[in-house]
């Protein structure tokens, strides 16, 4: 059975085509390292002795798309790659929708091609926007603050019309919640190029002395310490949802979307908290003014994934906070 991992080499694309491997699965990566190197699959392929096939293209490329459909029977796609920073979706809209939504639509097109439809989509909670928490699947979505968010939301959308226009389609809408931790192994993890735009990233990089201080964006938000509340999922728990999705979908046909989330809500202080007890370093941070954009708090019912993925999530805040510096003290350059 062969899996198409697009964004394989990246966060939690990599850590899934570890779940894989491990499960037994034949996997192919298409990246173009935009904001990876090939050198995490390496250590990929270190982690679990087992190789995969690796392609350098980008998912807008329809002709080396079409070389691995025709190079690979692939049975079933995990499509992780896209960009995903809210922050530089607002200055380059144009960039987000061409990578995210055109990429999305020429892999759609090619995998139709070739007959393989079945596919597994990284969402995100961004999708639900302003709604009451916790958030369930069957909420509107849409009211989305970000173009990173609303590609989101089109390609969930394209997806649908996909399935309403030919029943043989199997997917798989998988929204994330807030993805932390790293493999125990300490050989891959999140690595972002720059400044990290995401807390546990720019706290681990605090810690290590790569950055002097972290903000805390906002100290006066109606929570229980005045700061904003998600849902923090360890990314081996948020990999292995992947293989439960694969695996129903192979099964069935249809379109269902699922909250992968721990449902569970820990405040920015609660994590700097824990990363303190689990790192044993003091963390220099201040708190400062809010991030356009934030939500107050939300996190995630996650029961349709427990019930029907027969997905559980395993690991709790301090596994995720040690993990994640596990990571950061074996890596303090990143994965070169
Ligand atoms: P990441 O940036 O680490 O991984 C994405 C990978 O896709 C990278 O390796 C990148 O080089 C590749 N890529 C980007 N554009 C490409 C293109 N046009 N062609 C080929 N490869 C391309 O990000 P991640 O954190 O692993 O996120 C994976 C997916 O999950 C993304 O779609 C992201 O939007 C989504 N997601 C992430 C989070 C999060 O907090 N990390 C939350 C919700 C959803
Ligand atoms: N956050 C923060 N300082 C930072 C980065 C993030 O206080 O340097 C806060 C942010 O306001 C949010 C939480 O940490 O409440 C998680 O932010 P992240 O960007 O990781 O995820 P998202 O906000 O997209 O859920």
């Amino acid at each position: 059975m062969t899996i198409l991992v697009t964004g394989g080499a990246g966060y939690i694309g990599s850590h899934t085509c570890v779940e894989l491997l491990s499960g037994g699965y034949d996997v192919a990566v298409v990246d173009n390292y935009y904001n990876s190197v090939p050198a995490v699959l390496d250590r990929v392929e270190k982690i679990t002795g087992k190789t995969l096939k690796r392609y350098d293209c980008d998912i807008r490329d329809r002709g080396g798309l079409e070389r691995v459909f025709s190079e690979n029977k692939i049975d079933a796609v995990i499509h992780f790659a896209g960009l995903k920073a809210v922050g530089e979706s607002t200055k380059l809209p144009l960039l987000y929708y061409e990578n995210n939504i055109s990429g999305s639509v020429v892999l759609f097109e090619v995998m139709e091609k070739y007959d393989c439809k079945k596919i597994v989509f990284s969402s995100s909670a961004t999708v639900y926007g302003n709604n009451p928490i916790p958030y369930k699947e069957d909420m509107v979505t849409g009211d989305v603050s970000s173009p990173y968010g609303r590609t989101k939301h089109f390609i969930e959308q394209i997806l649908g019309d996909i399935y309403k226009s030919d029943n043989g389609w199997s997917i798989s809408l998988l929204r994330y919640f807030n993805p932390i931790g790293a493999h125990e192994s300490g050989l891959i993890g999140e690595d972002p190029n720059g400044i990290p735009n995401n807390l546990m990233p720019y706290i681990s990089r605090v810690a290590i002395g790569k950055l002097p201080q972290l903000t805390v964006f906002g100290g006066d938000y109606d929570t229980k310490d005045g700061t904003c509340i998600r849902d923090y999922i360890h990314v081996v728990d948020l990999a292995k949802a992947h293989l439960c999705a694969v695996a129903k979908i192979l099964d069935t046909t249809g379109i269902e979307a699922y909250n992968i989330g721990n449902g569970v809500g820990y405040s920015v202080l609660d994590i700097i908290r824990a990363f303190e007890k689990a790192s044993g370093k003091k963390l220099n941070y201040v708190i400062g003014d809010r991030r356009e954009g934030d939500l107050p708090a939300f996190y995630a019912d996650a029961t349709k994934a427990n019930k029907e993925l027969n997905w559980h999530a395993e690991y709790d805040i301090e596994k995720m906070c040690a993990d994640s510096w596990n990571f950061q003290k074996n890596n303090p350059d990143g994965i070169k």
